[in-house]
């Protein structure tokens, strides 16, 4: 496997338009998990760090070019950096590949031409966010400003990591805020390289800064941050929880999109070959480092073997492959300390009771060097099981079964997580009765894993709350001020 990368300001953090090394020079080695080998080293950025990047963010908020530029000029930049993404693509989508072990198939033609609509589609967003004029009692003109919520530290999660940050970047940009990105201390290379990119787009300085870390401090600091005003956060539930505590302090804004257990419901009567694929697709796309995962499958009772018959046959084809080969479609999970996470749920899951019908342990492929682990099925699973309640974040599906309607929707819905799930079935009133009663920010019908930037995503319970992507990303990055004026002469 090559595992050369050039990464063009090893070791240093964008700050204030400038590539600056850490403040007591530490660096850490970023390791591509395919490999076990190191990449490049990172800046090990520190609290003082953070405090620099706030201050050039506020900065830039409150004076010089941005805060005085029009919303089309915005818009305009917003538009060159999704045209700079599709430029760079393959450079981008090798850096993501290296750094997080998915298929270059997935980074190729799924993150990069993602991340590049999602500029363009807030590029358009730009010059559409204002105010009202609202009929109030007596000789008063009252109106509403959409103003900017200021500085917004965006932090970030390993899993797609490009993606997730332009799901923040993008909306706080056209709203005309500024940006402190945090990529996850695993994957901090395609930030560093979008940092450049938007230098050539034009983004001023301080408007977005990227600082890395290795450890939880450094996203702390920025929480803890007085400078900044909103945190957008897409991690783990317990990590969402800590940001609700510590911002507390400062009331600052705060949007989490964290974990999830999505159910997968099969109806007897849906077409059964569909059903197969998208379940397959639904836990082993991504490896099953996907946040809205179909990791929990419900399949109707009368057809649950022939369906597991069938979905075994495909599990077993999920092999996994180098990532950096345009055929492999299952990749390396993205670190050591994850895919013992994933193995440790798989002998969990063995020592409670469940059968393993595919895969259930690390795959031979790598040499014993890589994070690989065997697409893996699960059937005998009961709803109450660890398997079933915990987000194991890899390729892991937990098979269960249902008797009817009531019983599909009373145990799908029985979790903490509410962040998505999906209906199979003919019947289109029953599917969409079906949509109705899952608590799950996303419901898709004879479909899985659909995305697109005017489609809200977001969780309910304890997936966190708040609304990326489509006009409702905008609420997120704005604030509404009522202005009253005096008629009277
Ligand atoms: P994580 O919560 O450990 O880390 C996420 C980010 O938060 C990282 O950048 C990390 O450095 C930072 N961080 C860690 N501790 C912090 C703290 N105390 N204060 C501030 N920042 C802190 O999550 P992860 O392991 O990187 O990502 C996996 C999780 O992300 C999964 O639970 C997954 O479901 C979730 N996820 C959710 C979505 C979604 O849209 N809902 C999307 C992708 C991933």
């Amino acid at each position: 496997m090559a595992t050369a990368v050039v990464q063009p300001k090893p070791g240093k953090l964008f700050i204030g338009g400038q590539w600056l090394d850490a403040a007591d020079s530490r660096t850490y080695a970023t390791l591509n998990p395919a490999t076990g080998e190191a990449l490049t080293v990172v800046a090990e950025a520190a609290e003082r760090d953070a405090d620099a990047a706030v201050q050039a963010a506020r900065k830039a908020f409150e004076s010089g070019p941005w805060p005085e530029m029009s919303a089309s000029d915005r818009g305009r930049i917003l538009w060159r950096l999704g045209d700079l993404v599709d430029k760079h693509t393959e450079e981008l989508a090798t850096l993501e590949t290296l750094d997080n072990g998915k298929p270059i198939f997935e980074s190729r033609y799924v993150d990069m031409p993602m991340v590049a609509e999602v500029f363009r589609y807030f590029a358009g967003w730009a010059t559409k966010i204002h105010g009202e004029t609202v009929p109030v009692k007596g000789p008063f003109l009252h109106y509403t400003l959409r103003e900017p919520v200021g500085v917004i530290a965006a932090i970030i999660p390993w899993n797609f990591p490009l993606l997730m940050a332009s799901w923040k970047i993008a909306p706080a940009l056209a709203a005309g805020n500024t940006v402190v990105l945090k990529p996850a201390p695993w994957t901090p290379l395609t930030a560093l390289r979008f940092a450049e990119l938007c230098q050539e787009a034009g983004v001023p300085d301080g408007v977005l800064n990227v600082v890395t870390g290795s450890t939880r401090e450094l996203g702390r600091a920025l929480v803890r941050h007085p400078g900044v005003d909103k945190v957008a956060f897409t991690g783990s539930t317990a990590t969402g929880q800590e940001i609700i505590r510590e911002s507390a302090a400062s009331l600052k804004h705060v949007s989490l999109e964290l974990g999830g257990k999505s159910p997968n419901i099969v109806f007897a009567d849906a077409d059964l070959d569909a059903a197969v694929k998208g379940a397959t697709l639904g836990i082993f796309y991504g490896k099953g480092e996907v946040c809205a995962a179909g990791s929990r499958l419900f399949v109707e009772k009368k057809v649950k073997d022939d369906f597991l018959h069938k979905l075994v046959e495909r599990a077993k084809k999920t092999i996994p492959g180098d990532p950096l080969d345009p055929r492999t479609r299952f990749g390396s999970l993205v670190s050591v300390e994850q895919m013992n996470k994933v193995l440790g749920y798989i002998e969990k899951g063995k020592a409670e009771g469940a059968a393993v019908v595919a895969g259930g342990g690390r795959a031979e492929f790598g040499g014993g060097k890589g994070c690989f682990v065997q697409a893996t099925v699960f059937d005998g699973v009961r709803n109450d099981m660890t398997i079933a309640r915990e987000e194991i974040f890899g390729p892991v599906l937990a098979t269960i079964e249902f008797g009817d309607v009531s019983d599909a929707v009373r145990q799908a819905n029985d979790n903490p997580y509410g962040l998505a799930a999906a209906v199979w079935t003919r019947d289109i009133a029953r599917a969409h009765r079906v949509a109705g009663l899952l608590r799950a920010g996303t419901v898709w019908i004879n479909t899985y894993n659909n995305y697109d930037p005017a489609a809200a995503f977001g969780g309910y319970k304890m997936s966190g709350y708040g609304r990326e992507l489509s006009m409702h990303a905008i609420e997120l990055y704005t604030q509404l001020k009522s202005v009253w004026v005096n008629l009277k002469d």
